[in-house]
């Protein structure tokens, strides 16, 4: 198969160099680096892009409270950035930082084309400016007169500024964001900026006087003023492929494949960033997409051990292998998902250790004992090897289709569910007994798990590159390719060192429980327990909502419910919203027998209050994972 050779750019966000690196940024990061490993696996050429924003005020603060220059104070920063990088494998090609030279030049010059164009205007105003927002507020913005972020009251300030004629842009940025459907993703996300753009855009204040703030690009046609830092910091996506600096280099790279960023600045990205760019005469990128938040959990087991957990702890604790393969595996691409130690061990067993990590040293172990550690020939294969095969030879191409739309958990699901198989087959090959009776036939098994083991492994490489490489590497090779027969036999297997030990979890032992006192009364209308716990009551996260066509109270949900995952037919559409739903926790009835309503299965019911015409969702206070019991 041949295909050409692509170019494939990606960019997370540039992150503020005041932050200390959190999940929310390693996560960002990691997925971009995973889905640049995966486009180098298919010859695509990659150009993966991160980096630190470094001007505005709270840099300017922080370093006139450490007695440093922010230049410094930006230099002792970034190292935070940097460390926690090459910690997780992060393969950026490139790290930029917004004080660069070339990035400040750039920066420069497409604001003065800007001018010269007559896309800047200057005008005075009074405002509310909330220091800690950076931003001035609307009186209708404020919360009793106070920033809704910071809760203080902020200084009304008149002064001029520089304005970038952003609001006449805005039915075109609506019709081009109807007409690309791939523009911001996913779905929700694009509703949520056509929601936004349904109010008047305003012009983007675009300056910052130097008597306020000092730390920020000087406006190169008014030295009194640094720019705003979005604006700024925007324009990394092209000042770092040679932007107003090396056309052929930027037209190599540009428009951008992907840029990441989390669902909390989707208006800059999503707003600001294509009305610059068609202002600039830009092309925009070919995808935004926002990726959900990790909530991150107080499960039972963090709390019994007053030990609650933050995500880039576990990578000292397990390495940056299992952690890698934890957030990718377990979150929904554009949805939230739920993170605690607990379920992070619960996956790493299941998966690492145990599907994993037992093939490859039951693999190892049998090819030492047996075959003098040199890996046995694949001499007639029979029906079962030969559909093992057949699955390693469609594996590659399905995975990579899934990567190609970002589905990437379920890539890895297809990934692992394909070394699940070789497990079973093993169980029914039973390879030890049948060395006794037929040394090639059991080879032939052996040969056939480890070549199915090595092309899942090299699949997984980009979400693990570490422990990956260790078993690749012990597996002598014609050529380090997927197709099937690349392992090569009569030649001496490498070391394996266990790769994925067990993680034991120290439970506490349980409290002793009291017997409950029950007084059993002869009333009809009351219930033993044991009648109330007939009904299993659990709660369930809304994972999909939409209305089932005409019908004006019908919703049809997709809940995930722990163990499982069900279609819910309920009649709340005149009460929620599909959006209104999406993400929440509700209590469901699991143990219902399903029905059918409007041709559409129903498994299970879900609970609300209801008085006269008011009903209201039953949910759980705080956060719990899905498939808790309620009772
Ligand atoms: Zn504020």
């Amino acid at each position: 198969m041949t295909r050409e050779k692509n170019t494939f750019y990606i960019t997370t966000p540039i992150y503020y160099v005041n932050d200390k690196p959190h999940i929310g940024h390693a996560y960002t990061t990691i997925l971009a680096d995973v889905l640049s490993r995966y486009h180098r696996a298919q010859g695509d050429e990659v150009f993966f892009l991160t980096g630190v924003d470094e001007h505005g005020q709270k840099v300017q603060q922080a370093a006139e409270k450490a007695g440093i220059s922010p230049q410094e104070h930006c230099d002792r920063m970034v190292v935070h950035f940097q460390k926690t990088w090459e910690k997780l494998e992060i393969t950026n090609d490139s790290f930029i930082r917004t004080t660069s030279d070339f990035h400040k030049k750039a920066v420069q010059d497409v604001l003065q084309d800007l001018w010269d164009k007559d896309e800047i205007y200057e005008h005075e105003y009074g405002g509310y400016y909330c220091v800690g927002c950076e931003r001035f507020y609307t009186t209708k913005e404020l919360v009793d007169g106070k920033c809704p972020q910071h809760l203080k009251e902020p200084e009304y300030i008149k002064e001029k500024n520089y304005f970038f004629k952003m609001g006449k842009y805005q039915e075109w940025l609506i019709d081009y964001i109807n007409r690309n459907p791939a523009f911001i993703q996913p779905e929700s996300r694009k509703n949520e900026v056509l929601g936004f753009l349904k109010g008047k855009l305003e012009d983007l204040c675009i300056s910052r006087p130097k008597s306020r703030l000092s730390w920020g690009i000087e406006l190169p046609f008014d030295k009194s003023y640094v720019t705003y830092v979005w604006f700024d910091a925007l324009l990394n996506y092209v000042t770092a492929i040679g932007y107003k600096q090396d056309e052929k280099l930027f037209e190599k790279w540009w428009p951008a494949n992907y840029h990441l960023i989390g669902k909390d600045i989707v208006t800059t990205h999503c707003v600001y960033w294509p009305t610059m760019m068609k202002a600039a005469g830009i092309p925009l990128p070919k995808t935004i997409f926002a990726h959900g938040w990790w909530l991150i959990n107080e499960t039972k087991m963090s709390k019994s051990l007053q030990n609650i957990v933050k995500p880039l702890d576990l990578v000292d604790k397990y390495g940056s292998d299992p952690v890698r393969y934890f957030l990718i595996r377990d979150m929904v691409l554009g949805q939230d998902a739920n993170f605690s130690e607990e379920m992070f061990i619960k996956r790493y067993n299941s998966d690492l250790a145990n599907d994993f990590g037992n093939l490859a040293s039951r693999i190892s172990t049998l090819i030492r004992k047996n075959y003098g550690n040199i890996i046995p020939p694949e001499i007639n294969p029979g029906p079962d090897e030969q559909n093992l095969r057949k699955n390693a030879e469609s594996l590659p191409g399905k995975v990579h289709n899934l990567i190609n739309e970002l589905r990437l958990n379920e890539a890895i699901e297809v990934i692992i569910a394909f070394v699940r198989s070789i497990n079973r087959f093993m169980e029914i090959k039973a390879p030890w007994k049948l060395v006794r009776l037929d040394l090639d036939q059991a080879g032939t098994v052996l040969y056939t798990a480890a070549e199915g083991l090595r092309i899942a492994a090299k699949l997984l490489e980009p979400v693990m590159p570490g422990k990956i490489d260790l078993i690749l590497n012990a597996f002598p090779v014609v050529s380090n390719e997927f197709a099937w027969g690349n392992l090569k036999n009569g030649e001496p297997l490498g070391m394996l060192p266990i790769l994925f030990p067990r993680v034991q979890i120290d439970k506490p032992a349980p409290a002793p429980i009291k017997a409950a006192e029950i007084v059993k009364e002869k009333d009809l209308n009351l219930i033993t327990i044991d009648d109330f716990f007939k009904a299993q009551l659990v709660t369930a996260r809304v994972l999909e909502a939409e209305p089932v066509p005409e019908t004006t109270k019908l919703l049809k949900l997709q809940v995930d419910m722990g163990k499982d995952r069900r279609q819910i037919v309920a009649g709340i559409a005149e009460h929620y919203t599909p959006e209104d739903l999406i993400g929440k926790t509700i209590v469901v009835v699991a143990n219902l027998q399903p029905a059918t309503i409007r041709g559409i299965k129903s498994n299970g019911m879900l609970l609300a209050a209801k008085k006269g015409k008011q009903l209201k969702l039953v949910t759980v206070m705080d956060d719990i994972a899905p498939g808790s019991s309620v009772g």
